[in-house]
């Protein structure tokens, strides 16, 4: 195994980012009996800006991951509660499905993320904390990536290095992989709060966000969510799509204190009540950083842009781009690094990553250009949200969950749609 106390650090792979993406490539890997590098700039335990929120899809990849997603810690949810289009609230319960269980997760992302890392340590993969990479060393002859220079001068080297360093990724940027500026981004902002909402038992999201007076401005294309992780606490926060004409000119921050001030003062979303500060980021849609693979460096989770358009959902697609890219590194090491037919391997991870999602991206950043005039978002929400029928097929668009095999002809229709779709 390495040495990373001595300089050169020398592995299989070197991923870098201990984020879902990062933890559970590593992970992968390491249970496939690769040496692998893990290295974090932050040491843990460490916040992440995000709303929690775990769907089916990403229970499902937990559990194949090994973890155990039993006991106190995760706080189960039965599906979302709708609010919004001038109707009553109305639930609409995960489905019923083969492919993926019928509950969501909430875990905090101070502790879930260091789970995931320990839980690759646990398999064998070796985490270095506090360890920020400043960039690629570059290899003059081949031009791939050899291995990565930390900011405080260490050398770490690998044939195949991950970038899973998030949202502006500068590993990748620094090896050319900049951002399409054709792919929708979404901002969003969030806090936590301590009431007893944080104890329910549906992920609830508000689909009326108003550009100013309710009724009387456009509406805007996203969603205010207020997610139960248990023991007291809500994360509460609202997100919003580049697609609108206001995206560039909102404070965030603003509007979701405007939105919170609007809730019943029985929900518990006052200013005594909340523990941190507002806090927001950035969510690249839609593979908006491409390609997912060249000259030794793959990307997955944020660095290579794979939020789901429709809900702003990442740590799943995360967590299935890490799945894909640990088994295209395996293959090509099991063929030979640097022979032509590894790199096939590797290139595989593209096309595997576009034939499982970029249907349904593309499909997500016609939905996003959409509701992103406010005419259009009026129509769904005031015409949409009353149609209970139609309510349950959006729900499982939204959401990516249907069975692929035998499912029921919402779920074919669905299925049919992503397959035709070209990929995003
Ligand atoms: C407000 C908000 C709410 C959201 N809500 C949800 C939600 O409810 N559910 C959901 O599924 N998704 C949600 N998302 C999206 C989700 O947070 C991301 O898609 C997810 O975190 C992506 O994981 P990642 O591992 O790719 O990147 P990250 O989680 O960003 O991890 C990147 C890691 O790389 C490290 N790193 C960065 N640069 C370096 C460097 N130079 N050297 C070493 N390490 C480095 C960072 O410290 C970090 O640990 C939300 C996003 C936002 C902004």
């Amino acid at each position: 195994m390495s040495d990373v106390g001595a300089t050169p650090a020398q592995a299989d792979v070197i991923v870098v980012g201990a984020g879902p993406a990062g933890s559970a490539t590593a992970a992968h890997l390491a249970r496939c009996g690769l040496d692998v590098l893990l290295l974090e700039k932050a040491t843990f335990p460490r916040d992440k800006i995000c709303g929690d929120g775990l769907t089916p899809r990403a229970v499902k990849q937990l559990i194949s991951l090994g973890i155990d997603v039993n006991g106190e810690d995760w706080h189960r949810n039965k599906g979302l509660r709708v609010y919004g289009g001038r109707v009553e609230p109305f639930d609409m319960p995960w489905p019923e499905l083969a492919d993926f269980p019928n509950f969501g997760l909430v875990r905090r992302r101070q502790d879930f993320d260091e789970l995931l890392a320990r839980h690759a340590v646990s398999l064998g993969a070796e985490l270095v904390e506090g360890c920020t990479v400043r960039e690629p060393i570059i290899d003059d002859r081949t031009h791939r990536i050899v291995g990565v220079r930390s900011k405080d001068g260490r050398e770490f080297r690998a044939p195949i290095v991950v970038a899973a360093d998030g949202v502006s990724s500068r590993l990748s940027v620094a090896m050319g992989i900049t951002k399409r500026e054709d792919r929708p981004m979404g901002v969003a902002a969030r806090a936590y709060f301590e009431c007893d909402r944080g104890n329910g038992d549906w992920m609830e999201s508000w689909l009326e966000l108003w550009d100013g007076e309710p009724q009387k401005s456009d509406l805007l294309p996203g969603y205010g969510w207020a997610f139960p992780a248990g023991q007291g606490i809500s994360n509460v926060g609202l997100g919003m799509l580049s697609t609108s004409p206001a995206f560039a000119r909102t404070d965030y921050k603003e509007l979701m204190t405007r939105w919170l001030a609007a809730t019943p003062p029985e929900w518990g979303f006052t200013e005594e009540n909340r523990r941190g500060e507002i806090r927001s980021a950035a969510l690249p849609m839609a593979f908006n950083r491409q390609p997912a693979y060249q000259r030794g460096l793959l990307l997955v989770g944020d660095a290579g842009g794979m939020v789901n358009p429709f809900n702003g959902e990442g740590i799943d697609y995360a967590l299935e781009a890490a799945a894909m890219a640990a088994e295209a590194i395996s293959e090509a090491r099991a063929r030979g690094f640097g022979t032509p037919n590894a790199e096939l391997a590797l290139h595989g991870y593209v096309s595997n990553l576009k034939a499982s999602m970029g249907g349904y991206f593309r499909l997500g950043t016609i939905f996003a250009a959409l509701i992103g005039r406010p005419e259009i978002m009026k129509i769904c929400v005031h015409y949409g949200l009353p149609r209970r029928g139609l309510m349950k097929i959006v729900h499982k668009l939204l959401a990516n969950l249907t069975d692929k095999k035998d499912g029921d002809a919402v779920d074919h229709l669905l299925n049919t749609l992503t397959r035709i779709a070209p990929s995003a």
